[in-house]
């Protein structure tokens, strides 16, 4: 069960255990925070998770089956990884028309999510290698919502955000949540998910330092 399920996640480098035996559900109409500091094993994970980087061990599925066997996963489960990483000579709009084009979303969608993640007309027709992170963050946020997903995986899309981005994305995750859809939303920073999540689960050295709700951790010996 769970919209997100992972057991027993395992993965090693050469000299490094980067996740090991990670298990833990995230279930619909739920935002789950991910904590943990820098190197943790955040990344690794929602990369196993979307397929990305293979395990050494253990598995990972979403909606019941390995996220490689989704068929045209971005209308199913939005991702966002690294929005650093996106193509720096294209416009935030030319960027949003591909990503519409490859889910095979109507592009004229593309409008009303740039406006609605807060990259207005101006900004759109600016080439993402002039963009600060925080507007690289709306642009990632726009590209997983716009197939209609009914699973969102982000990691650390706070990075970057200004307070008033931090206030506008916890809205937006909470609304998405409350209207059935499962998030696993990441960060190192117990305050930018505090206020959304309802549950946590906590990863240090890669391994589960600890899981539940805040009552949950903060009564739990
Ligand atoms: P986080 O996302 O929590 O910052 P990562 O999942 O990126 O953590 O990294 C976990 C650990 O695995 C770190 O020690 C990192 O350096 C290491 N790691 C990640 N990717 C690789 C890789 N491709 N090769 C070797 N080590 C890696
Ligand atoms: P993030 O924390 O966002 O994952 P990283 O800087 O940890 O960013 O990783 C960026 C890229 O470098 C990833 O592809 C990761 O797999 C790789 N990487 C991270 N740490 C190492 C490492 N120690 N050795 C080799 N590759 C690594």
């Amino acid at each position: 069960g769970g919209m997100i399920s992972v057991a027993s996640l395992t993965k090693r480098y050469r000299e490094v255990a980067a996740v090991e035996d990670v298990s833990f559900r995230c279930e619909p109409g739920t935002v789950t925070g991910f904590l943990g500091p820098n190197g943790a094993g955040k990344s690794t994970t929602m990369r196993m998770i979307c397929g990305l980087t293979p395990p050494t061990s253990g598995s990972a599925t979403v909606q019941g089956v390995p996220y490689r066997r989704i068929s045209n996963p971005g209308r199913h489960v939005g991702v966002l990884l690294d929005a650093a990483a996106q193509h720096s000579g294209r416009t935030g709009r030319e960027t949003l028309v591909l990503t519409a084009q490859v889910l095979g979303v109507d592009t004229a969608r593309v409008g009303a999510m740039l406006d609605r993640v807060g990259l207005p007309p101006k900004a759109a027709k600016r080439r993402v290698g002039a963009y600060s992170l925080g507007m690289r963050q709306r642009l990632g946020i726009a590209q997983a919502l716009l197939g209609d997903p009914t699973v969102l995986i982000l990691d650390e899309p706070a990075n970057g955000l200004d307070p008033e981005g931090i206030h506008w994305m916890r809205s937006m995750l909470r609304d998405f949540a409350d209207r059935g859809g499962t998030v696993l939303l990441s960060s190192h920073l117990l305050l930018e998910v505090e206020a959304v999540a309802d549950r946590f689960v906590v990863i240090a050295g890669g391994r589960i330092a600890a899981q539940g709700t805040k009552g949950e951790l903060l009564t739990k010996p």
